[in-house]
């Protein structure tokens, strides 16, 4: 069997089989945004996540900069889906001897000034030589919050909620991929923020019963979501929030712009679950960033999203696979 009949999914839950940590600290191992460990009573949420360029990234479409901070809003997404706070970030950098060395310097200081400016640093990682392409992996450390967002955490009655507006990287590598210039959408792709300052003000609030970020695509996180809390999720797709200017580029291609929406993976924003009347305190909390309801938790299994009628839509059978997308 190859990695691509296994598949990323596969392969992952085939090694957490290998072996349980035998450990005390490990609260949450394999399958979660982060780890957390539970180290001498203090709660940490830690977790990598690694870029490779021509496959997450290519420097014909951003600059060495954008390409760093990429890469460490990756990670500390994962830090903010669990609610934690992150503190300290190491990096390991696979980079081709040919490179300028202002462009190493250049992605370098992406991911140290995306580090910062989420109130965290950069405090080791490792270098070596790469054969032709750059390899960016970053590992973080956060502080849990008082309340720790799981996955498994959803309860069916629960609202399903989503911060932000969708679309918009899936878009943006569409119209770019197909010559489209004036991408309204680009900076949603190139310059993604990870949502830390509104994770760290929503974890003040009781309500939040699960979450996750929204990396390899809303329908198929929400999928996680459902499985490892033993619920089903119905989205209703004319409530999702689409980011500006990404209807414009649909109309453009004669593409649909609710399946960038439902299917695209890099949004970093958060979905949430939480009961349907704490919509108003979720709103408050993440103050200019918008925390849409845009469906329910049911007693029943799976993800599946609606049109206006109640009627059962396809959706993207698959989304994000590193060894099959
Ligand atoms: P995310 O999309 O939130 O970054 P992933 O889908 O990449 O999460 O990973 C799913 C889970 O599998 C996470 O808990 C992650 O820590 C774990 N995981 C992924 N790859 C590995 C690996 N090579 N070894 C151990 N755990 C892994
Ligand atoms: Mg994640």
């Amino acid at each position: 069997m190859t990695l691509r009949e296994l598949g990323e999914f596969g392969f992952i839950e085939r090694l957490a089989a290998m072996g349980t940590c035998a450990l005390p600290g490990l609260e949450v191992g394999i399958g979660d945004d982060c780890a957390i460990v539970n180290f001498h009573g203090g709660r940490l949420a830690i977790k990598a996540d690694m870029m490779v360029e021509g496959r997450h990234f290519r420097l014909d479409w951003m600059t060495p900069e954008e390409a760093g901070a990429r890469a460490m809003t990756a990670v500390l997404s994962d830090l903010a889906a669990m609610g934690a706070r992150p503190l300290y970030a190491l990096t390991s950098l696979a980079l081709p001897p040919e490179w300028p060395a202002e462009q190493a310097l250049a992605l370098g200081e992406g991911l140290l000034r995306q580090a910062e400016s989420h109130g965290a640093c950069l405090a080791g990682g490792d270098t070596v030589a790469a054969h032709e392409h750059a390899v960016v992996d970053v590992m973080a450390i956060g502080e849990c919050g008082e309340h720790i967002w799981l996955r498994s955490g959803a309860q069916a009655g629960d609202g399903v909620y989503v911060t932000g507006r969708l679309g918009g990287p899936a878009a943006a590598v569409a119209a770019k991929l197909r010559g489209l210039a004036g991408i309204p959408s680009w900076e949603r792709y190139s310059r993604p923020v990870p949502r830390v300052a509104q994770a760290g003000r929503l974890n003040r609030l009781e309500a939040i019963h699960a979450a996750m970020d929204i990396s390899d695509g809303l329908v198929q996180d929400a999928r996680h979501v459902a499985t490892r809390s033993g619920v089903g999720i119905v989205i209703e797709a004319a409530r999702l929030p689409v980011y500006p200017g990404v209807e414009e580029i649909a109309a453009r291609l004669g593409l649909d712009p609710l399946q960038w929406a439902l299917g695209g993976g890099e949004e970093f924003e958060l979905l949430i679950t939480a009961p349907v009347k704490a919509a108003q305190e979720l709103q408050a909390a993440a103050g200019d960033l918008p925390v849409t309801l845009i469906g329910a938790v049911t007693a029943g299994e799976g993800v599946v999203v609606v049109d206006e009628a109640g009627r059962a839509m396809p959706v993207p059978s698959a989304g994000w696979d590193q060894f099959r997308s």
